[in-house]
């Protein structure tokens, strides 16, 4: 494997360039490798894509940034993964992406497979049933689809087997997904005879030019349906309901995103089924924070706790767990419970709880407990 490059040099800017500075150099080559502009080599394009992503993710995250300058790629490997990164599953950006190419959305006609044709399936996910398929000559690979999960913070420590129901579209049965009738009713187009395409000779002061275009008639397909089938109106495909298992290793966050093979819409004329992607969502917990593959637990102790040191009782994720409060404890002290925190994704040491202590001051006094204070507060002199 060739060694990495160094996430800066990768986005060509300096060491102590500002977020703006990161951001507007990933703009800038996430563009410049979009396939419509590399038509000779998309998949060098692609490389340089995922590249420049993988530097993006890292550097404009504080936390992974700093993680990076201290110990370098070492530094920001576990958050990846065994097999290193992985555009789909740990890109975190996608409204990023989305925005970018915006401008771009319209042109289509990307190389069947690569990363930018998931990527626009990805962003147009949400395409209702009506709406006319864009025409090809080739069978289209099925659109990809996004599912949003919600998940609790104690399934992130476990992971989780899951049944999720969506729609998708798959072959209809009626028609084989030819969309016809009957075989009968698949004729050859009339307009290109079969060929899919139209050729057109124009006449100019240096000759006849021809051109070639796709057959407005057929879409390229080089075949008229005289009849529909009447299920899938001749798309092809209907909707359909579909339920499958899913498993969620643990340790992921918010913004990740599952790839299920072959999980999304059938593809056309018998060509490869899109993919699901499982967006996650990790709701928030109402006792601890999260940060990283360790918790944040905040306490309040009573003064006196404080004072006198104590030993209580903390919720875990999985459980209570004792805290010795040593005497003289102050407001802030964070104390750490060893693995008491999330396993990392992609496997390792699980991390730790941090218990943060505040300190409570009582509102109201007895009287009694009033005349003790000043009496300690005379002694303290
Ligand atoms: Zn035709
Ligand atoms: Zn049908």
């Amino acid at each position: 494997m060739p060694a990495k490059r160094d996430y800066y040099e990768v986005l060509g800017v300096s060491r102590d360039a500002s977020l703006e500075e990161i951001k507007r150099a990933y703009r800038r080559l996430a563009k410049k490798h979009h396939p419509d502009r590399n038509k000779d080599n998309p998949k060098e394009a692609e490389a340089k894509f995922i590249e420049v992503s993988e530097a993006y993710e890292v550097l404009s995250d504080p936390e992974k940034r700093q993680r990076y300058d201290t110990f370098g790629h070492a530094g920001v490997a576990s958050d990846f993964g065994p097999g290193g990164f992985d555009f789909f599953r740990n890109f975190t950006h996608f409204d990023d992406i989305r925005d970018l190419f915006s401008d771009l959305l319209g042109f289509g006609g990307f190389e069947t497979g690569t990363i930018f044709e998931r990527l626009f399936n990805f962003g147009r996910r949400s395409r209702g049933w009506g709406e006319e398929p864009s025409w090809r000559s080739a069978p289209r690979r099925g659109a990809d689809l996004g599912y949003n999960l919600e998940i609790e913070l104690e399934d992130v420590l476990t992971g989780l087997e899951k049944e999720i129901e969506y729609y998708t579209r798959v072959k209809c049965e009626e028609c084989d997904g030819t969309g016809a009738k009957s075989k009968d009713d698949i004729v050859q187009c009339p307009t290109c005879h079969g060929t899919g395409q139209i050729r057109q000779e124009r006449r100019t002061p240096f000759g006849y030019v021809a051109t070639v275009s796709t057959c407005n008639q057929c879409g390229g397909t080089g075949q008229q349906i005289k009849k529909k089938c009447s299920v899938c109106k001749g798309e092809g495909v209907v909707p359909k309901p579909r339920k499958i298992k899913i498993k969620i290793p643990p340790g992921v966050e918010t913004g990740h995103s599952l790839k299920v093979r072959r999980g999304g819409e059938a593809g056309e004329a018998g060509a490869e089924p899109g993919d699901l992607y499982v967006n996650i969502q990790v709701r928030p917990h109402k006792l601890f924070k999260r940060y990283n593959s360790h918790i944040i637990l905040e306490k309040e102790l009573d003064f006196t706790q404080a004072a006198l040191g104590d030993e209580i009782e903390v919720p875990t994720l999985d459980g209570v767990a004792k805290l010795k409060i040593p005497k003289g404890t102050q407001p802030g002290t964070i104390f750490r419970l060893k693995k008491k925190g999330l396993n990392p994704l992609g496997g390792g040491k699980r991390g730790d709880m941090h218990v943060v202590v505040n300190i409570k001051v009582p509102e109201k006094l007895t009287k009694e407990q009033e005349e003790l204070l000043r009496k300690f507060a005379e002694l303290s002199k």
